[in-house]
């Protein structure tokens, strides 16, 4: 069905009760043309862009909870682009591309809001850092730009500019273009498109095996719903990704850390932009609800726990409360951890394998939300045509054996 005007008003006329499902739920068939393992945003928009694009629809994506639950219902919703390297630029700058007209792709409303983020700079090192980015980031036609103290609570009016506090700010790197969206849609929006195009998206059903011939080339797997025989694997599993991959004897350069995020009572408008602080770890924006979203730093040490340690957000509320006085007597609603799966060099690897039909995107680390667009349209083109294109090149796994990496740890090792 087609959201509009007339739609709405026609259901409004039966009390909202025919809205139809927004997408199937069959049983497996016996096979796929390709199955993706992992129904998050990222393997969504896969199935999306393989069935829209490439004409490739009898596609499977298996899950083994429920669509969205993994990090992608998770997540703070940060959106930006403003990484340091040539490839990052063209990656994230490919998913920013996409970002604004994706409601109307999808005929789905993701809630793309481009409010502005801002990213704090509170030492020497910081300012650096961040100017550096502002310089490589304009070169490449990416906006951002340097802010004042007093520009970046101009900005942020609840920001303390205070220069007294334990981590003062000294500045900001603002990218305007930056801002939310509503994850929960941006799940069911690529989930529908795929159904509707044919794509088979099977909850509950926990892929337990890969299976592959005497040459080593993936058929199938095995899942908690049966056998399931395919030539063309995508491991799109996020925090789990290097526990599937040992399915098919690959060791991944990933380690898997929690991440915890907390959201407040709701307020009135009193934020109107996302700020985040590297030094402190700790990020914030509102949600349209009027809950004070609150992103904290990773654990730090590996898990696969899908909550984070209470010292971390006791710290993170600390300096929430020190950058933002007015947050001090707030409750808290609830906190939540997903799980991240962290390369060396902080960038994802969208790739091939040494294993014949089987292919990976993962290590999207504390950062992937903002991708999904990008990310689901090139790992589509590497799945249907078995190249990566130009975009997807620089993020192959052999970068960790020919030492080729995408080093972005000021832009990503912490933050969203
Ligand atoms: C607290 C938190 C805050 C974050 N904030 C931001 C942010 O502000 N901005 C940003 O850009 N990014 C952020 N991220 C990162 C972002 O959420 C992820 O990078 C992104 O959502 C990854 O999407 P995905 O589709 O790859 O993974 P997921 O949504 O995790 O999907 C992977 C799916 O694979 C499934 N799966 C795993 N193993 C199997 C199996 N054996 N069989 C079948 N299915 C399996 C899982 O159940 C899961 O649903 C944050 C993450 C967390 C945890």
């Amino acid at each position: 069905m087609k959201f509009s005007a007339v739609s709405l008003a026609r259901q409004a006329l039966s009390g909202h009760k025919d809205w139809p499902a927004q997408w199937r739920s069959p049983e497996p068939k016996r096979y796929y043309d390709a199955i993706i393992v992992g129904a998050g945003g990222h393997g969504l928009a896969t199935a999306y862009y393989m069935a829209k694009e490439h004409g490739i629809a009898n596609v499977a994506v298996l899950e083994k909870g429920w669509l969205g639950g993994g990090n992608t219902g998770r997540n703070t919703t940060i959106i930006r682009s403003n990484y340091l390297w040539e490839a990052s630029e063209g990656i994230y700058g490919h998913a920013h591309k996409l970002w604004p007209g994706l409601s109307q792709e999808l005929n789905y409303n993701v809630m793309f809001s481009p409010r502005g983020v801002m990213l704090l700079a509170h030492n020497h090192h910081d300012e650096q850092a961040f100017r550096r980015h502002i310089h490589a980031n304009r070169l490449a036609g990416i906006p951002n730009e340097w802010l004042t103290p007093e520009q970046a609570r101009d900005f942020c009016p609840i920001l303390n500019i205070d220069a007294n506090i334990r981590y003062p700010v000294r500045g900001a790197a603002l990218q305007r273009t930056g801002g939310t969206a509503r994850h929960d849609a941006v799940a069911w929006g690529y989930a529908r498109g795929a159904s509707a195009r044919g794509v088979d998206i099977i909850q509950n059903c926990e892929v337990k095996a890969i299976l592959r011939d005497a040459s080593g080339a993936v058929t199938g797997v095995e899942t908690t719903k049966g056998e399931i025989a395919t030539r063309k694997i995508g491991v799109v599993a996020a925090g789990n990704t290097s526990v599937v991959m040992a399915m098919a004897g690959l060791r991944m350069p990933l380690e898997s850390f929690p991440l915890q995020a907390l959201v407040s009572e709701p307020l009135k408008p009193v934020m109107p932009c996302v700020v985040m602080s590297n030094a402190v770890h700790a990020y914030m924006s509102q949600s349209d609800k009027g809950e004070l979203v609150i992103g904290a730093g990773t654990d730090g040490y590996v898990s696969y726990s899908q909550t984070g340690g209470p010292h971390i957000a006791v710290s993170t509320l600390e300096a929430i409360c020190e950058m933002f006085p007015i947050t001090s007597r707030l409750k808290m609603l609830r906190n939540w951890g997903g799980i991240v799966d962290t390369t060396p060099d902080r960038s994802p690897i969208l790739s091939k394998t040494p294993v014949a039909g089987l292919y990976v995107n993962c290590g999207w680390g504390t950062g992937g939300f903002k991708a999904t667009p990008g990310s689901g349209h090139v790992f589509a083109h590497l799945l249907a045509t078995g190249e990566p294109n130009e975009i997807a090149a620089p993020f192959a796994l052999d970068r960790f054996r020919s030492g080729n990496l995408v080093n972005e740890a000021t832009a990503a090792a912490v933050a969203h």
